[in-house]
């Protein structure tokens, strides 16, 4: 039984799955299985044809991810998803769907630094060019689009700058000339509504605040089900042309009785069958378990961060923070166009100092874990200067908005005291 609901807080819990139909089980089973009997010679035949939809091999589904994907797809308001083994792998799959060697996609320059380093060579070696440009100017992606681009990219919140995207312009344009756009929400689930907001395929790093607590590494992609891939045949070969990958399907011909799915349904039967990168099913429990506290957590995560935001514009060894609750101008406009369930809980402020005073700060924590991870309900702290960053010269650095007494954190979900009685006393040590 599926429960409807337009709340998170409900379809975090309900969504997808009730009880197991086996054993009445509430909590969601954790599938250990690579296989599943068939029931027949012709069972067997209709799972791999397409004419019925089932459980074959846990590298393409699993009753456990299954319940996930629902998840989260009801959350995004999607019509499907489909998790994998982690952020890069959804990112990576969600533009080999559609680009093939010579296309093209436009991406934001503001990005996680994997998923920069994922566009700008690994995609290059395979014959895909990123396009960046600044999302500062929307209509830069139109005057980067051609015959051959396939999709935009972007993140919603994307760190160390924070600058918000602004999604709403550029999947208009998008939509004017026929091409997707995808975004990573990672940093803002719960805060922001990317399918809403006219983007057509959202994915994310469950690793951070998906599942929450630390433990488990994946990744979902989100159908948003409302491009029409058909619109442009040419543009969308993967999608309405046959595909050679599974004996010939046109993957938007094939959906037409199941709905709107071309593009989830091809990256499973492809993507993730060819290049494997499944989610253990127990991994995907984690992160159905972390899921169930997400409208909590995002909360929690969001006041703390606004205190502390506030504590340390007032700091006098603090010189500069960056925290969407102090944006003002056309980067405030963005945030209230995007952001409509609170501020987020990533941050960044400059000590006076630098890199010397960067690295006291950090190694005076006694609370915050000094960590490479984002979105844990603990809260976490770095100095990319001399980490995330230390490869990049000091003046790439400062133009991907890294600064040597920048500190990176996480706000976590602990008492507001506690948090900043830890930053007071490690600025007090400087
Ligand atoms: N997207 C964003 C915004 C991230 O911050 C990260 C990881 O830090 C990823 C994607 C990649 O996710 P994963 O580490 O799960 O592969």
């Amino acid at each position: 039984m599926a429960i409807e609901s337009k709340h998170p807080e409900t379809l975090v819990l309900h969504a997808g799955y009730h009880h197991d139909s086996a054993t009445n089980s509430v909590a969601v089973p954790i599938y250990q299985t690579t296989s599943y009997e068939f029931n027949s010679a012709e069972h067997a035949a209709n799972l791999f044809g397409l004419k019925e939809l089932g459980n074959i091999y846990t590298r393409l589904m699993n009753p456990t991810t299954d319940v996930l994907e629902q998840r989260v797809a009801a959350l995004e308001g999607g019509v499907a998803g489909l998790g994998v083994a982690s952020g890069q792998a959804a990112s990576t799959y969600a533009i080999l769907n559609l680009c093939e060697a010579g296309d093209n996609f436009v991406t934001s320059t503001d990005l996680y630094g994997g998923t920069w380093n994922l566009f700008a060579n690994t995609f290059k070696q395979m014959g895909i060019e990123a396009r960046f440009v600044d999302p500062a100017d929307p209509d830069a992606f139109r005057k980067a689009t051609d015959d051959r681009t396939r999709c935009y990219y972007a993140e919603t919140l994307p760190n160390p700058k924070l600058r918000i995207f602004p999604i709403a312009e550029v999947a208009t344009i998008g939509r004017e000339l026929g091409v997707p756009l995808i975004i990573d929400n990672t940093a803002a689930p719960i805060l922001c509504k990317p399918l809403a907001l006219g983007a057509a395929i959202v994915v994310y790093s469950a690793t951070k605040y998906l599942g929450g607590h630390g433990t488990s590494i994946g990744g979902v992609v989100v159908d948003g089900g409302t491009f029409d891939w058909e619109a442009q045949g040419d543009r969308f070969a993967t999608l309405n042309k046959p595909d050679a990958n599974y004996h010939g399907m046109v993957w938007t011909e094939a959906v037409k009785p199941l709905g709107p799915i071309a593009y989830i349904l091809r990256m499973r039967c492809t993507l993730l069958r060819d290049m494997g990168a499944a989610l253990s099913p127990m991994n995907a429990f984690q992160l159905i378990q972390g899921m169930e506290t997400l409208p909590l957590r995002m909360r929690a995560h969001c006041e703390n961060a606004d205190k502390v935001a506030a504590f340390l514009k007032d700091h006098p060894q603090v010189t500069k923070v960056i925290h969407p609750s102090l944006q003002t101008g056309e980067d405030a406009r963005r945030r209230d166009a995007a952001l409509t369930g609170g501020n987020g809980a990533l941050m960044g402020f400059e000590v006076k100092g630098g890199l010397e005073a960067g690295r006291k700060f950090i190694d005076s924590l006694e609370l915050f874990h000094h960590v490479a991870n984002i979105g844990d309900a603990r809260s976490l702290a770095i100095h990319p200067a001399t980490t995330t960053h230390s490869q990049l010269s000091e003046e790439d650095q400062l133009a991907s908005g890294v600064s040597q007494g920048y500190v990176r954190l996480s706000i976590g979900i602990e008492h507001i005291d506690d948090i900043l009685a830890d930053l007071k006393q490690a600025l007090d040590a400087l």
